[in-house]
């Protein structure tokens, strides 16, 4: 599959608030991305996997709207969200978690290279990219307030990366979660999979009507829920090899996650093996 044969869906949830679902194969469906308009500005909120891609969601951005993406929001530091970041900026200025800033400098090079790795049919498009860092950086919490829109960036600390945030629309009940949820794809976990499920359990006690997910189709806190008890029942089974210290491969074959043995991506076990364990022994 190319990336031109991917599809890429633009649905309006609410009045100038737009879902970008896309399908690419390799990915059980996302990156997604969106857009709000408030007024004069538009703010879109991750930049796909390519160049290419994020000149397409421009276009259409531009053809819909009539205006120019003033802010990007980058909701984590992996190259699906943030390689198109140079399509958009400038003239938009990007806006992320300070800990996106100081990963984008420092490995920005390598997450270009990991992504064109995985994606071979991308490898020649990327040679020539660079990934824009963020010129302004939050905490914990920050507000964009346009006329009577509110966009609120949440950071909840470490789940499924480093420097994750949410973008929330309070009036709207929309939730941006970036890869906060992965709709019914097994979860890749590189952060801290307790601090994911805490970030699920602040979602679910939020005013939310509608989810935009880093991956899959869109969603709502019932997709939440389901993500938190894979994730819980995760940690249960891992805990239990870790403590009769099974290898990686005998967890594997001891394992058996149910009902999720339907989500697609079920490789990625072996990755929350190694970061359960990693998890445990550091808690230990
Ligand atoms: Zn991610």
């Amino acid at each position: 599959l190319t990336v031109l044969e991917s599809r890429i869906e633009f649905r309006e949830i609410a009045s100038g608030v737009w879902a970008v679902v896309t399908s690419l194969a390799e990915s059980g469906g996302g990156p997604n991305s969106g857009f709000i308009v408030a007024g004069e500005e538009v703010i879109v909120i991750d930049s796909l996997v390519t160049p290419n891609l994020a000149r397409e969601l421009l276009r259409r951005i531009e053809a819909f709207t009539g205006k120019q993406p003033t802010f990007l929001v980058n909701t984590h530091s992996h190259g699906d969200h943030v390689i198109g970041n140079e399509v958009f900026a400038p003239p938009a200025t990007v806006i992320a978690h300070e800990d996106i800033r100081e990963i984008l400098l420092r490995e920005g090079r390598s997450i270009i290279d990991t992504i064109a790795r995985l994606r071979r049919d991308l490898s020649e498009e990327l040679k020539e990219t660079r990934i824009v860092a963020p010129s302004i950086t939050y905490r914990g919490r920050m507000a964009l307030c346009f006329g009577a829109r509110r966009v609120e960036l949440i950071n909840w600390g470490d789940a499924h990366s480093r420097g994750d945030t949410v973008v929330y629309l309070p009036q709207e009940r929309v939730l941006y979660s970036g890869d906060l949820l992965f709709n019914h794809i097994f979860p890749p976990i590189y952060g801290s999979s307790a601090g994911w499920v805490r970030a699920l359990e602040q979602i679910e006690g939020m005013d939310i009507k509608v989810i935009v997910p880093g991956h899959g189709f869109l969603g709502g806190k019932r997709e939440i829920t389901d993500l938190k008890n894979c994730l819980i029942e995760l940690r249960r089974q891992i805990r239990m090899c870790y403590e009769r210290s099974l290898s990686k491969e005998e967890a594997i074959s001891e394992i058996d996650m149910g009902t999720y043995r339907q989500w697609p991506h079920q490789e990625r076990l072996a990755l929350a093996i190694d970061q359960l364990y990693k998890e445990f022994r550091e808690a230990s």
